[in-house]
């Protein structure tokens, strides 16, 4: 039977970071129609996945831990309802610092969330208050402790580069101090300035010069290397293979199904996503894919094809070199002089020093096709 994840989407945060483009509100008065709303659409789409099982689930935000836990637990119960489960499924959800109780945390470890991943981002306070964080860094460490005394034993963290007055030697420190936790994983973003952000807005906005970018991003990745959480993705590293399961069901192109306001879903090769507008999702009374709420697209072969290419050479999968052009010999030997890729078992793989500059190997390569 074919594998399917679920991912959920809660567009509520304690307040807006400066740099966030996700769908999030701070108003919270909707959280008991969002839940009917979530409720209705579980129903809807497990009738579409009924010839699936479910591996992995993933509660994401937003914060979903600022959503009332009660509601939380209808929903898991809902999904565990209305889908069929692999054995030994993965659910993690995404969490603040600062909006988790062990009385919170011991429920949902109960109730098989096993995964639990924290938006930390730095452990220098100074600058988590410039980035518009609401907690400090004594939150996140006291939040770790909390999910591993709750029961969590696959805890992830965020950290981010590229901030603003950020140092090399301050992102080192943030690598040192959070690998010190009980974490077996770690996300590691460059921030980007999206247009519709505070820090998209502000003219004054000073950020750390490329070569500087650059080496945050490569030594990063080496004292992470040394620590012993392994590259497998762009962003993510984690230790004794424990990889998000549910985010690389994206990179390997697997199916999945959103929930929610803003929630995309890729399903029979269809990409469909609901629009960000809370309001519109807790008035709508037909979740099914004939409601024209959905924005669907069909993947033609072409994009299939560019879309495997792009999202596995993110991976340290690699892509199958057999499938590039034979116009593309000249490049790939370029780029393997140049120690952007290497070549093994008939993949071609990006390095650290690769995966820096992804965007522009992929769009070369992409030209190519
Ligand atoms: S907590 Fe996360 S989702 Fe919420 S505003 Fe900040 S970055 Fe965005």
């Amino acid at each position: 039977m074919n594998k399917i994840g679920l991912y959920v989407h809660f567009p509520f945060c304690k307040s807006k970071c400066k740099y966030c483009d996700f769908y999030s509100l701070s108003d919270r008065s909707y959280a008991r129609q969002y839940a009917k709303a979530l409720k209705e659409q579980i129903v809807a789409f497990g009738k579409l996945a009924k010839d699936r099982v479910c591996d992995t689930v993933y509660f994401g935000g937003g914060t979903p831990t600022v959503f009332p836990t009660e509601l939380l637990l209808e929903i898991i119960d809902t999904l565990k309802e209305h889908f069929r489960f692999a054995p030994l499924p993965e659910w993690t959800i995404e969490a603040n610092p600062g909006t988790v109780t062990l009385e919170m945390l011991g429920a949902l470890r109960r109730a098989g969330i096993n995964r639990i991943s924290f938006g930390v981002q730095s452990s220098d306070d100074k600058l988590l208050s410039q980035i518009g964080r609401v907690h400090r860094y004594s939150d996140a460490v006291e939040a770790v402790y909390l999910a591993k005394t709750a029961g969590f034993d696959n805890i992830s963290v965020d950290l981010m580069y590229a901030l603003p007055a950020q140092t090399v030697e301050g992102v080192l420190c943030d690598i040192e101090q959070v690998t010190s936790l009980p974490v077996s994983h770690i996300s590691f973003y460059g921030l980007k300035v999206e247009k519709n952000t505070p820090f998209g807005r502000d003219p004054y906005l000073v950020l750390p010069k490329e070569e500087e970018q650059c080496a945050m991003y490569l030594r990063g990745v080496e004292l992470l290397a040394q620590k012993g959480y392994l590259q497998y993705e762009i962003s993510n590293f984690a230790k004794d293979g424990l990889y998000s399961r549910h985010n690389l069901r994206y990179w390997r192109r697997e199916e999945y199904l959103g929930f929610g306001a803003a929630a995309h879903s890729f399903f029979e090769n269809v990409r469909f996503s609901a629009p960000r507008d809370l309001t519109a999702y807790c008035a709508l009374d037909d979740f099914s894919l004939q409601s024209e709420f959905y924005s669907q697209s069909t993947v033609d072969e072409q994009e299939a094809f560019e879309e495997e290419l792009m999202l596995s050479l993110r991976t340290s999968d690699g892509y199958a070199i057999a499938f590039l052009p034979p116009q593309s010999k000249g490049y790939v030997t370029q780029l393997l002089t140049a120690e952007y890729a290497t070549l093994a078992d008939g993949k071609l793989r990006l390095t650290p020093k690769g995966m820096l500059v992804s965007n522009a190997i992929i769009s070369d390569l992409l030209c190519m096709l």
